[in-house]
């Protein structure tokens, strides 16, 4: 029997396109989806699911699997949840420059010698010749840069030279294929950075329609104003935003969520992507 050819029967199916679930069998060829319906009298290996659900892979918009995929390449956690695409760099933490984080990745894994990059383009290639078992894509980290950069963790803003350097950074990155820029203003060195900073850097991925994507400086009491300050961001440097995990910490903040959410919204109705 053909084992390149099997029919999922049974299946649930979410097509992930909006419509309601429903009752199939699904054609698969080559690893390619031929048919979706009722079939039957096709010879060729059947999987019977039960009534199990079906869908496309899920995107994992919020991940932190940079050096996972080098050094968990399987990606069994990700996978094994229905995960089939990562998008990395998150919250300021990239990778790249290499010097400017990843001290912190190596002990956690003393062992592993983590190979050399010193490029987005290394990286990407590196990932590519390994093949993980998910798809990936990265946002460039403002932490990471600005770590790289001669600022480190000093408190302070840059200088010209470090503008160019952080800026020749990112360009890089998006030249390579990344798809975007990410903060983390709640950490170091994110912290020290002004809201005119992160508008000067994000300007640069906006020529390649990157997202600007924020951990925003405050999640408690001053979460109205890192609401603003992100949309600020977003409509300074001509991109579009994203709020990674918006949510409202301390009780005193409790429903706070409806103003933050109702920002978002005039935001949205304003033309902000
Ligand atoms: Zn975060």
């Amino acid at each position: 029997m053909n084992e390149s050819k099997y029919i999922i029967k049974n299946a649930s199916v979410f097509d992930g396109l909006g419509s309601d679930k429903f009752q199939a069998d699904i054609l698969i060829e080559d690893g390619i989806i031929k048919e979706i319906g009722n079939l039957e009298n096709i010879d060729c290996k059947i999987i019977d699911i039960k009534g199990n659900a079906i869908a496309p892979g899920f995107i994992d918009v919020h991940s932190h699997d940079d050096i996972a995929l080098i050094v968990y390449p399987e990606m069994d956690f990700k996978v094994m949840q229905g995960v089939t695409t990562v998008i990395n760099g998150n919250c300021g933490n990239n990778v790249i420059p290499r010097h400017g984080t990843l001290e912190r990745w190596q002990t956690r894994y003393p062992d592993n010698l983590i190979p050399e990059w010193n490029s987005y383009r290394d990286y990407i290639d590196l990932i590519n010749s390994i093949k993980p078992s998910v798809n990936s894509a990265i946002l460039i980290g403002h932490g990471s840069v600005r770590n790289g950069s001669g600022l480190k963790n000093q408190q302070r803003l840059p200088n010209q030279n470090e503008y160019d350097e952080m800026k020749g950074w990112i360009r890089e990155g998006m030249e390579a294929g990344a798809v975007g820029f990410s903060t983390g203003l709640i950490y170091e060195p994110g912290r020290y950075s002004s809201t005119e900073e992160i508008i000067e850097l994000t300007k640069v991925i906006s020529p390649y329609d990157g997202v600007y994507s924020s951990h925003m400086r405050n999640e408690g009491n001053n979460l109205l104003l890192s609401i603003e300050e992100t949309i600020k961001i977003g409509q300074g440097a001509e991109t579009s935003i994203e709020i990674s995990h918006h949510k409202v910490s301390g009780k005193d903040n409790w429903g706070l969520s409806e103003k933050s959410t109702g920002m978002i919204n005039d935001a949205r109705d304003m033309g902000i992507n």
